[in-house]
This record gives C-alpha cells, structure tokens and sequence, in this order.
C-alpha cells in the first residue's frame, strides 16, 4: 500500500512536476488546484501527508490547514513563497509540521516528506511508533519484532532495522553502500556481501507471503521494498 500525498497547488507546473515526481518516487498523488478541492480531496483521498500551498482560489492555505486540523492530525507541510517570512510562525502555531520556501528542489521536498513522516509515524496509526504495516506484514522497530498475520518471526536485529530501512521508503532504491551506511552505520568494516546476505535470509522469511510487497533486486543497482505492482 503506497502512502499517499495530497498536493494542494494552484500553478500548473509546480503540482504537475511534484505529481510526477513524487509518483515516481512510489508515492500515490491527487493534486488540488484550490482551496475547495484541497477539502474535497482531504476527506475522499485520505493521504497520509498534505503539500499545502498558501496563496489559493476559493480558499487560502490557512483556512484548508485550519479544516483538516479539526478533523485530522494529518502531517501537512506548507509550500510558502520567498519572501512571506511570517509564514513560518503562523504555519508552526496553526499546527504545520514543517514548511518548504519556493522555489525549492524536489530532492529537498522528499527529504521533508521522509522527515516529517518519520517523525510522525508514518502510516501507523498510533504516531510516533517506528511501525511499519504492509498486507499481512507488521515490521516494528519498538518492539524488535517481525509479524506475519500477528505472529512473531524470529528476525535477528541488523535483518530488522535493514527490512524497516528499506519499508520506511517503499519502492525507492538503495545501494548496498547507501544501505551499509544507513543501516551498519559508516565504520563498520564489513563489505557489501554482508548486505546480499543479510537480503538473502529475509527473504527466506518472507517468501510467499504476499503479492502486494516484496524485496526486489535491482540489478546493478541495489535492493527496493516494492510495493503494488509498477
Ligand atoms: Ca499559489
């Protein structure tokens, strides 16, 4: 199950190349061109974080942050212009979880998504749990525990922290050495066959268990936790 990202942004471009850029990223989209529709979509989509620019038709920023807020503790990140320094604050105390100032990177967009969903759980319900639930998959890094249909599989630590480190960012690739930093951390001393081993076992666990995820080799490249088909 792809997370999904409501982009509420009146100009074309900006949502059309955050569209398809986070849709590549393997995130699901609706985009929003005003204020009315951002509600609309808020309640029908149910994303799991909102992109929220401030200038809008119908109805501004604030008062979209101000309605989801009422009914939903919904990360929202504000898109805000260069410029509008007061945004910051009023976004903060309105209850925004971060605030990205245009022009920005799309590369600095993903890593505010990846923070702030992180930060607030992701898709768990719970907030704040490092918890991660795929079909029929539970992988939670509190408790050190891997479910399969609510039974614990007995997974060592490092093959864990590897499955939730790929999860936590579905369908985005990694190499084995973004993975041997990431997750072994940048002095460790073993070299990369570590990763394709450490790949192998869980595999071994999670065979067959669903088509709706899997741990895929990409070749040349590295590993991906894939989710839905492509
Ligand atoms: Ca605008």
């Amino acid at each position: 199950m792809a997370q999904k990202i409501l982009i509420v942004e009146d100009e074309v471009n900006i949502a059309e190349l955050l569209h398809l850029y986070l849709e590549k990223e393997g995130y699901e989209t609706q985009t929003a061109p005003d204020g009315g529709k951002a509600v609309e979509l808020f309640r029908s989509f149910a994303p799991d974080l909102v992109l929220l620019d401030i200038m809008l038709p119908v109805m501004d920023g604030w008062s979209v942050l101000k309605k989801i807020r009422a009914e939903s503790k919904t990360p929202v990140i504000m898109l805000t212009a260069k410029g509008e320094t007061g945004d910051k604050v009023t976004g903060l105390e309105q209850g925004a979880d971060d605030y990205i100032v245009k022009p920005f990177e799309t590369k600095e967009v993903l890593a505010r998504i990846h923070a702030v969903l992180r930060r607030t759980g992701g898709e768990s319900e719970s907030g704040g749990e490092k918890k991660l639930a795929f079909d029929r998959l539970v992988i939670n890094l509190d408790a050190y525990e891997l479910l399969v249909d609510g039974k614990r599989v007995d997974t060592p630590p490092k093959e864990l922290e590897l499955l939730y480190h790929l999860a936590s960012a579905p369908n985005r690739v990694f190499t084995r050495n973004q993975l041997l930093d990431e997750v072994w951390g940048f002095d460790y001393f073993g070299d990369s066959r570590t990763v394709d081993v450490h790949i192998k076992r869980l595999r071994e666990k999670l065979e067959g268990i669903s088509d709706q995820w899997s741990l895929k080799t990409v070749w040349g490249v590295g590993y991906k936790f894939e989710v839905g088909t492509p």
